[in-house]
């Protein structure tokens, strides 16, 4: 697409907002930028745009940055109903994300990842699969960097791993990845989506605009994506929530599954194959993986699916998902004392990731849960808590609902700071037990982020290990 010369506004100049500034300066348009925000930072950012030339407001939104504009660039997080979507709308400027203008330069192929859980963890084992098998691999997106700092620098035979949220989704009109993998759909963020089909809908705009020679990769063991997968939107298992239908799918449709041999890849006994031509290729066993959890081997299946996309050969991708060790923060083994065990998932903010990662612990659980609740239903979780948790200790805002919706099932105690939670846990605890902090919340009520939190969960573990009996 040619900007050049055309009037571009930005609203919100965080990360990906100031990486899209960027890009629009790169391509000749003449960029402007608000945010209603002010903070130090914002005025550093903003000197350093007004030195190349670019307007920029802070501190509130005028009209006048909207009114003339020929585009405007949303980032993920700002209000539907913000003042500048309004206006942009009002006079029928046409409104996209920071991944649909990153799209318009990108000359490389895509592979983009979405799904409730385990984007960030198949971002980046897809990107070290390609990177081993010689591909010059751009790992971005909602991991951390901007597609837009990438995007015009990508050549024709460098691949980019593009990590994609619902946000992020939102801001998509014609982008089209040629491989798209929706790893899982559970309710999460249901705070911030006017409702489940709102989100699904959002989450299916990453296949929309497939065609022919495209994979779409879609999780068979999940109801709604084996639907999605059969005619894009058949009604599927009573209960689900059915997006509107719009059109059939035209991309190749490859599945994986922990439990029936599909077209694409799954396990069968210890194995893990892929099947693109309908010839089973044994990637590694089961046995041979260091990742815990079930949910780790959908992952794996997921990536090995997209790295087969773009010819990785099979035993390039078994040296390096057998050697993966995993990230920090998701079902991270932090230490043992005493027989009891710490794991550290402070990035499961959402109940699905709590439901995987207590399926995945087979010891009795003294459960660190807790921050500040993004309209989960924790009521998903009763019974396996009632199966397994000895004890839940709370922590922050969300500690009396998670208390409420998991009456009966267990025993609780509240804590006032992570210190105090894992001493908590830990007293409780006997030789054989696992203490598993797994939010099932975001952290913001007593953190910066999901790392701060594990980190403060490490730490305090780490008193308790190095304490002399
Ligand atoms: P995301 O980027 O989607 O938040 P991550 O890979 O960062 O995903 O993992 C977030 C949380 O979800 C962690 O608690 C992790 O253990 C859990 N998780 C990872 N993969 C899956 C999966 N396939 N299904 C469910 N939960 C998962």
């Amino acid at each position: 697409m040619n900007l050049k010369g055309k009037k571009v506004t930005v609203v919100g100049l965080g990360i990906s907002g100031l990486s899209a500034a960027k890009l629009l300066f790169r391509s000749g348009a003449k960029v402007s930028v608000t945010d209603n925000g002010n903070s130090p930072d914002l005025s550093k950012t903003k000197e350093l745009l007004n030195g190349m030339g670019i307007e920029v407001e802070i501190g509130a939104h005028t009209e006048g940055f909207i009114k003339d504009r020929e585009l405007v660039i949303v980032s993920p997080g700002v209000d539907k109903n913000a003042l500048p979507i309004l206006w942009a709308k009002k006079n029928g400027i046409p409104i996209i994300g920071e991944i649909e203008l990153a799209s318009y330069f990108c000359k490389a192929p895509i592979a983009a990842i979405t799904g409730s859980n385990g984007k960030t963890t198949v971002t980046t084992m897809t990107g070290e699969i390609l990177k081993a098998g010689g591909k010059n691999t751009y790992v971005c997106g909602n991991i951390g960097l901007p597609f837009c700092d990438v995007a015009m620098d990508a050549r024709a035979d460098d691949v980019i791993v593009l990590e994609v949220s619902s946000f992020q989704l939102a801001g998509t009109v014609n982008f089209k990845p040629n491989a798209a993998i929706i790893l899982n759909v559970t309710g999460n963020h249901l705070d911030k989506h006017d409702s489940m089909k709102d989100y699904l809908e959002t989450k299916f705009r990453i296949f929309k605009n497939q065609g022919k020679g495209d994979w779409t990769i879609l999780n068979y063991d999940d109801p709604v994506l084996r639907g999605v997968g059969a005619t894009f939107m058949t009604p599927v298992g009573a209960g689900r929530i059915n997006p509107t239908p719009t059109k059939g799918l035209t991309s190749d449709v490859m599945y994986f599954s922990r439990f029936k041999k599909v077209k694409g890849a799954f396990i069968d006994g210890d194995g893990i194959f892929l099947n693109i031509n309908g010839t089973g290729v044994r990637i590694c066993s089961k046995s041979e993986i260091c990742l815990k959890g079930e949910h780790n081997i959908e992952n794996i299946l997921a990536s090995a699916l997209a790295g087969s996309y773009f010819n990785i050969a099979p035993e390039v991708i078994r040296k390096v998902v057998t050697g993966f060790k995993g990230l920090p923060h998701r079902f991270e083994y932090v230490d043992s004392k005493d027989g009891v065990t710490f794991i550290n998932d402070s990035k499961s903010t959402s109940v699905g990731a709590a439901l995987r990662a207590l399926e995945a612990i087979e010891s009795p659980v003294l459960l660190i849960a807790g921050g500040r609740d993004k309209g989960s239903d924790f009521t998903l979780i009763k019974d396996l808590v009632r199966e397994k948790v000895k004890k839940v200790v709370l922590l922050g805002e969300a500690s009396s609902k998670i208390r409420k919706s998991l009456d009966g099932a267990t025993n609780f105690k509240e804590a006032n700071s992570m210190a105090e939670a894992v001493q908590y846990a830990y007293d409780s605890a006997v030789k054989g037990d696992c203490i598993l902090l797994s939010p099932m919340c975001a952290s913001f009520d007593m953190f910066r982020n999901f790392e701060e939190r594990g980190e403060e969960f490490k730490k305090s573990v780490r008193r308790i290990c190095d304490r002399p009996e």
